[in-house]
């Protein structure tokens, strides 16, 4: 995060207000064009109700079923919590890197029928009625 984006200038910091503060690491404003960059905090990857990247916060990863040998694992504190709670195992493509999430991913959501409106009664066949004698 050196150069301008739109103009490629250079770029000074400018000081967040209070608020910004949690939302941004730094904000980057530029000398030519006055664009502005705004360098979102990670752990804003971690909130919300499903799983992403921690690395570029993209929801389309993928669960792993044993660690890859090959893509290095996220490095990070909050990858070690989730871990710790419980998260399962997520690749994620565009970083390549491994990382444990105990959210749904997007794609598992959408894939989960809805609740049945009945609140939830569930006709069960009991295996032997499907046998037949005749
Ligand atoms: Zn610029
Ligand atoms: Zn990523």
């Amino acid at each position: 995060m050196q150069k301008c984006s739109q103009c490629g200038g250079k770029l000074r910091r400018v000081h967040r207000t209070f608020l910004e503060r949690f939302g941004y690491m730094a904000i980057y404003a530029c000398k030519g064009c006055e664009h502005e960059e705004f360098v979102p905090r990670r752990y804003r990857f971690h909130l919300g109700p499903h799983a992403r990247c921690p690395s570029c916060g993209t929801f389309r990863i993928v669960k792993l079923k044993s660690p890859d040998r090959i893509d290095p694992m996220y490095v990070g504190v909050l990858n070690l919590v989730e871990r710790l709670a419980g998260g399962r195992l997520f690749h994620c493509r565009y970083c390549r890197c491994q990382f444990y999430d105990r959210r749904r991913t997007a794609a598992e959501e959408t894939a989960v029928p809805a609740e049945p409106p009945d609140g939830g009664q569930e006709i069960t066949t009991p295996p032997d009625t499907a046998n037949s004698d005749a």
